[in-house]
């Protein structure tokens, strides 16, 4: 047998349902890569042998006794620890949840199974998914395949490497400022952002609740549409999940593959013109750009003038949330629990493990979320930045009327050299710099492979309308068939 860890889900899953290749042999032949390289990519914090094994031989059963399976079946696939599994550990990247074995399985877990995928194991992420490089991870950081000195990018970071280092064909991510579509513009993979409310939210663990969005993380466009079909829909079990069914973007990734967007109007925003980016990305988005129109796309310059206010809006919103969600980690209900020698209060004993449990970044992010909800602050600063998120939605409404789709790099930089920007936040904050605004809108976005910057690669991120995600996969599928895929060299 040809070695399946070069291939895609598509072609995985097609010998898995012709009988030319068996479940347990893809899992196992991906456990052996990973047995093989990860200790020099740290894309895992725990793989699960045991339980990838037991599915593959059940989806091998299931197959043997004639069941119609689905599209995805037999093919493995690397979880974000950010979502819970159950009795399989979920740290979320913290020391706070070290041991933690979920009761339940979060419902894209759930969904996964359904699917008759194979969970490979839980992979890195920058702690509580606040981070833009997986190095604010508590179990050391993930390494980018294309350079192992340099970050994968974050807070996805783990996934978006077991793609890169072909340890899955497939994985899930989360999305609060980009953290699906920066890591894989860095590590040159394909990640998708929802449509918010697209994907349920229910055992992710949560983070900023009015912008966390679980999605799909593959190599090919397809295989990440496929995936996206797979999870996506209605969850009863997430009260924001949108009540409609997900757009057909199976169907858009195949019309977008035959390389025609003659009628696509697709935007340029103008105020994402190159400040702060390196010339590098900006020259390859460049040569993108001149791709899409030789595909028939027609390209307009559009003006999105409050996109250059979604950062500081966004560092106010996502803190306040999360100094409210983290309220729960209090040394009682999960995890972690310090310096309860019986004598300490309860007040103590808490204090002292949030004190022990969480890591720099999670406390700074706490103590600006819960003086920006203070009172007599809330209206300067929380007040102040949810109406900046109605201006940035009203631009992209605007924007909607015009264009199909709005396009951009994915990110200003290509990945960085580990530690080159842990010194300063703000230098950290900036590496989601265009990802940001379609966050606070709600709106879906990808980021594909568009070209190398340096050696290294660099996304185009499609912004499409909320629930339009079919169309962001249209003009991907059609950039991918132009420009192919792109392969790190061998590890
Ligand atoms: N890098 C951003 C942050 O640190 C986005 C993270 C994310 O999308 N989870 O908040």
């Amino acid at each position: 047998m040809t070695d399946v860890t070069a291939m895609t889900a598509t072609q995985i899953a097609g010998l898995v349902a012709t009988g030319a290749a068996s479940a347990v042999e893809v899992t196992q032949a991906h456990l052996d890569r990973i047995a093989a390289v990860d200790g020099r990519v740290n894309a895992f914090l725990h793989v699960d042998t045991e339980g990838a094994l037991a599915a593959a031989r059940d989806i091998d059963a299931r197959r043997a006794a004639g069941e119609e399976l689905g599209p995805l079946a037999g093919v493995p696939v690397a979880v974000k620890d950010v979502l819970t599994t159950k009795g399989v550990p979920t740290t979320v990247g913290s020391k706070i949840l070290e041991g933690w074995r979920p009761p339940y399985d979060s419902t894209i877990v759930e969904r996964l199974r359904a699917a008759g995928t194979v969970m490979l194991g839980k992979t890195n992420m920058d702690e509580f998914a606040m981070g833009s490089s997986t190095e604010y991870s508590a179990y050391g950081p993930s390494r980018n395949p294309w350079d192992t000195d340099r970050i994968p990018g974050g807070s996805g970071g783990g996934s978006a490497a077991a793609l890169a280092a072909y340890e899955a064909p497939l994985a899930i991510g989360s999305d609060t400022g980009g953290s699906i579509r920066q890591p894989g513009a860095v590590t040159g993979t394909v990640g998708a952002k929802p449509t918010y409310g697209g994907t349920s939210r229910y055992g992710l663990v949560a983070f900023s609740s009015s912008l966390d969005t679980p999605g799909p993380c593959a190599r090919t466009v397809l295989d990440a549409a496929l995936l996206h079909a797979a999870i996506g829909g209605h969850d009863p079990r997430d009260s924001t999940s949108i009540p409609a069914p997900v757009p057909d973007v199976v169907a858009a990734a195949k019309l977008g593959a035959t390389g025609d967007l003659s009628g696509v109007r697709l935007g340029i925003v103008t105020e994402f013109g190159g400040e702060g980016a390196e010339p590098g990305v900006m020259a390859t988005f460049r040569e993108a750009v001149d791709t899409l129109t030789k595909l028939g796309a027609e390209i307009v310059e559009i003006s999105c003038p409050h996109f250059r206010y979604a950062l500081p809006a966004y560092y106010l919103i996502a803190p306040s949330e999360c100094s409210s969600n983290l309220a729960r980690f209090d040394g009682v209900r999960f995890g972690l629990r310090t310096g309860d020698d019986g004598n300490r209060s309860l007040e103590e004993v808490m204090s002292l493990t949030r004190e022990a449990g969480f890591g720099p970044e999670v406390k700074r992010r706490i103590m600006l979320g819960t003086y920006a909800l203070s009172s007599g602050y809330y209206d300067a600063y929380y007040g102040q930045a949810q109406k900046v998120r109605t201006l940035i939605t009203r631009d992209f409404t605007a924007a909607f009327e015009r264009v199909d789709a709005l396009i951009s790099p994915t990110t200003p930089f290509v990945a960085f050299p580990l530690g080159a920007r842990t010194s300063d936040p703000y230098q950290m904050y900036l590496a989601d710099l265009f990802t940001i605004p379609s966050n606070l809108y709600g709106g879906p976005g990808i980021s594909v492979p568009c070209g190398l910057s340096e050696g290294l690669p660099v996304g185009l991120q499609v912004m499409a309308p909320t629930m339009a995600d079919d169309r962001m996969y249209r003009v991907a599928a059609a950039l991918e068939s132009a420009v192919g895929t792109f392969t790190p060299p061998a590890l």
